[in-house]
């Protein structure tokens, strides 16, 4: 879809921290994070939502997702994990290329959620000078271990 951004961002059109690529999947670090270490996995190719992705590349992503999660929690050191897919804008969904999010949790981490609708408050400006792309390098250095 060449009017989608994270088609773009998977042509390397648009840039992004990007911490894990494999033949189907692609991922990367959210622009307007949750918490630190929030991170997006996507199929490579464009499907709208969960139910417009091929079994076998359902398949491969779910393995992605278990793999980057693994790293991100391992690098953030974070104490659980949230895995969230909003498929459809009355769930929430506002890029509509199909992608996980998976966001580290702490008992005091700096997640905060909307009250009028089952959202978190997106932050801009977490993370410090830096400290997106330290995120990114850590993350990938771990999916470069296993
Ligand atoms: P949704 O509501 O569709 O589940 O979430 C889309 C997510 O994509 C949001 O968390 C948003 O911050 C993120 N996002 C939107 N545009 C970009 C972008 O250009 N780059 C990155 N890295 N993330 C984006
Ligand atoms: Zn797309």
């Amino acid at each position: 879809m060449s009017d989608c951004i994270f088609c773009k961002i998977v042509k390397g059109e648009v840039p992004s921290a990007k911490v894990y690529e494999d033949e189907h999947s692609f991922a990367f670090l959210d622009i307007m994070p949750a918490v630190k270490g929030h991170t997006l996995v996507i199929p490579k190719t464009h499907y709208e939502a969960f139910l417009d992705i091929p079994k076998l590349k359902l398949q491969a992503l779910i393995s992605a997702v278990q793999k980057v999660t693994k790293a991100v929690v391992k690098s953030t050191g974070s104490a659980g994990y949230k895995i969230e897919m909003f498929n459809g804008e009355i769930a929430g969904q506002g890029v509509f290329h199909a992608h996980f999010h998976i966001i580290p949790r702490d008992k005091n981490d700096s997640i905060e959620f909307r009250a009028d609708k089952n959202w978190w408050v997106q932050k801009k400006d977490l993370y410090k000078e830096g400290e997106k792309e330290e995120y990114a390098e850590k993350i990938k250095k771990r999916l470069e271990a296993v």
